[in-house]
C-alpha cells in the first residue's frame, strides 16, 4: 500500500497570514513519531512518502502531488498546538476530492476520539495512544479489503455512522521499543533541521497536574547500550542532512528520571569515545542525588529544560512533580558550579488555577533570584488549558472547556480560555508583568542578558486590555530605581 505522512507544524495568524508559530518557527525539530512511524510501514513492506511541511514553513498543498494522489492512506500526527493546522490540511485533501482514508493519531485525537470521529466525515480513522502495532495492523487490513474492527487502538466509523473504539493493546515494552526500526528520517528535506530527535525512554512515572503529556505513569526506559547504538546510527543519519550534525534533541518526557539508566548511558558515550551535544528535559531532583551525574552530563549539555513550575513550596506540592523550592536553588548552584548554568532553562507557570496574584508574584521573584544567583535563563508562561492534564480534566468536568474549542487557528489568543484557567483579574496580570519587566530591567543592569529572561503578558490580554500607552505620570527615573531595589529585596538579592 502507498502510505503518505504529512508533518504539520503548529500555525497562526499574523498581519493577516497564516505562517509557522511557536516552536516550529523556524523549523526546529522533525517530527519523531512522523518518521518512526513511517520506518515502521516501510519494513512492514508499505510503499511510504513523507511530506514535512513542517519544513517546508506552510501548509498550502501541492493537490497535483504524485504521492497524494497515489495514496492509499494518508496519515498525519497531531498535538492539540497543530490541530488547526491538521484539519485545515485534511480539509484540502478533501477539497480537491482526494478519496484515501485519512488517520490522525498523537496527544490531541487519542483523547478526542470520539468527538473527532462525530463531528469531521473527513477523518476516517483515529489511532489511540501508541501507533506503531495499530497502524500496520490498519494497512494490512486496508490492503487485503478486511474489516478493522480487531485492529488494536483504533476508533473507526461503520457504514452507519456509529463510532466504535476499539480496545487497547499493552503499549510496547522496553524489547520491543529497542527493536523498533530507525526513524526514516532519509526522507527527510536536508539541510532545514539544525538536528535530530531522539527517544531513549517513552512515559513519566509521574502526574504532575497540569502536564499534557501521553503515557503518564507508564515508564519504560530503553537499555543502556540499546540505546547507545541506536544513537550511534542516528548521528549518523543526520550526517549531511542537519546542521549541527554532532547534536541531538532527546525527546523523553524526563530523560534522567531513571537516574541509574541515565548515567549508565553517560558512561556508554563515553567508553566509546561519542562527542554528542544533547539537548534534553530535567527534574530538578536528578540533578541532586550524586556528583557522578552531573559530572558525565556536563559536557555532553547544549541544552537542559528544568521543568521547575512553582517558585513556592504550596504550589509545587499541589503541582505533583515531588520537588521543593530549596531543591530547585540547589540544582541552579550545582548547574552553575559545573559551569551548564548558561544553558539551563528553568520553566515556571504563572497564574495557576488556584493562584493569587501573590502567588504569581512569588513565583516570578524565586525565579529572578535563579537568574541574578545563578545565571539561568528563565522562562516564565502564563498557565494555558490545554487538554489532557489533570487541570483539563477539572475544568471540563465544570463545563467550562470542550474539545471544539481547540479547532480554530489562534485559540491561545481566546480571552475565554485564557480567563477560565486563571483567577487573576486584568490590573493584576499587569502588576505581575510590570515586575517582570522591572526586574529584567535591573538584570540587564547588572549585565545579564536580556534574552535569558523569557516572559510575553498573555496574548489574550495584550490584544482586548493593552497596556496604557506611554508612561504613567506618577513614574520617574528615581522612582523606578527605588522600586527595582524594593522588588530585588523581595526577590531575595
Ligand atoms: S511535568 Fe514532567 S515529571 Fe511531571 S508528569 Fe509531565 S513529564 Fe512527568
Amino acid at each position: 500500500m502507498n502510505v503518505l505522512f504529512y508533518s504539520v507544524p503548529i500555525m497562526d495568524f499574523a498581519g493577516g497570514r497564516l505562517v509557522p508559530a511557536g516552536q516550529d518557527f523556524p523549523p526546529n525539530c522533525p517530527s519523531l513519531s512522523t518518521y518512526l512511524l513511517a520506518a515502521v510501514l516501510r519494513d512492514a513492506g508499505h510503499r511510504v512518502s513523507v511530506i514535512d511541511l513542517v519544513a517546508v514553513g506552510s501548509i498550502s498543498l501541492d493537490l497535483d502531488d504524485a504521492d497524494l494522489n497515489g495514496a492509499g492512506l494518508i496519515a498525519i500526527s497531531a498535538t492539540s498546538l497543530n490541530w488547526p493546522a491538521v484539519l485545515d490540511v485534511i480539509g484540502q485533501i478533501r477539497a480537491a476530492d482526494v478519496t484515501a482514508p485519512v488517520v490522525v493519531g498523537g496527544v490531541h485525537p487519542t483523547m478526542f476520539s470520539d468527538y473527532i470521529l462525530s463531528d469531521f466525515q473527513t477523518i476516517d480513522y483515529v489511532v489511540r495512544n501508541e501507533g506503531e502495532v495499530a497502524l500496520t495492523d490498519l494497512c494490512a487490513r486496508l490492503e487485503e479489503g478486511e474489516d478493522v474492527s480487531s485492529v488494536p487502538n483504533l476508533s473507526w466509523r461503520t457504514s452507519d455512522g456509529r463510532v466504535v473504539h476499539n480496545s487497547v493493546a499493552p503499549v510496547l515494552d522496553v524489547d520491543r521499543l529497542a527493536a523498533l526500526p530507525l526513524p526514516a528520517y532519509d526522507l527527510m528535506p536536508p539541510g532545514i533541521y539544525p538536528s535530530l530527535p531522539i527517544q531513549s525512554s517513552r512515559g513519566c512515572p509521574f502526574s504532575c497536574s497540569f502536564c499534557s503529556t501521553s503515557h503518564r505513569r507508564s515508564y519504560r526506559g530503553v537499555a543502556p547500550e540499546d540505546f547507545v547504538d541506536r544513537l550511534e546510527a542516528v548521528l549518523a543519519l543526520g550526517r549531511n542532512r542537519v546542521m549541527e550534525p554532532d547534536l541531538i534533541q532527546i525527546i523523553d518526557d524526563e530523560w534522567s528520571i531513571n537516574r541509574k539508566r541515565s548515567t549508565a548511558i553517560l558512561r556508554e558515550l563515553d567508553r566509546r569515545g561519542l562527542e554528542v551535544q544533547m539537548t534534553y528535559d530535567s527534574r530538578a531532583n536528578d540533578f541532586l542525588l550524586d556528583d557522578e551525574y552531573i559530572e558525565l552530563v556536563a559536557p555532553h549539555t547544549a541544552g537542559v529544560l528544568v521543568g521547575a513550575e512553582c517558585g513556592y513550596d504550596d504550589g509545587l506540592r499541589r503541582i505533583g512533580k515531588g520537588t521543593t523550592t530549596e531543591r530547585l536553588r540547589d540544582c541552579a548552584a550545582l548547574l552553575h558550579r559545573y559551569d551548564i548554568a548558561h544553558c539551563a532553562e528553568f520553566s515556571f507557570i504563572l497564574g495557576l488555577p488556584w493562584e493569587s496574584k501573590e502567588d504569581a508574584l512569588e513565583t516570578v521573584r524565586f525565579a529572578f533570584s535563579l537568574a541574578s544567583n545563578f545565571g539561568v535563563t528563565i522562562l516564565l508562561q502564563w498557565y494555558w488549558q490545554l487538554p489532557g492534564s489533570h487541570l483539563w480534566d477539572a475544568s471540563y468536568a465544570r463545563g467550562i472547556v470542550a474539545p471544539a474549542m481547540y479547532n480554530e487557528f489562534g485559540f491561545f489568543r481566546n480571552l475565554y480560555l485564557f480567563s477560565t484557567g486563571n483567577r487573576l483579574e486584568v490590573d493584576e496580570v499587569w502588576e505581575v508583568m510590570d515586575v517582570i519587566d522591572t526586574l529584567t530591567s535591573v538584570l540587564v543592569l547588572r549585565g545579564h542578558d536580556r534574552t535569558a529572561i523569557r516572559a510575553r503578558p498573555p496574548a489574550p490580554i495584550e490584544i482586548n486590555f493593552p497596556r496604557a500607552a506611554g508612561i504613567p505620570p506618577e513614574s520617574s527615573s528615581l522612582q523606578l530605581v527605588r522600586r527595582s531595589q524594593r522588588e530585588l529585596d523581595r526577590a531575595g538579592n
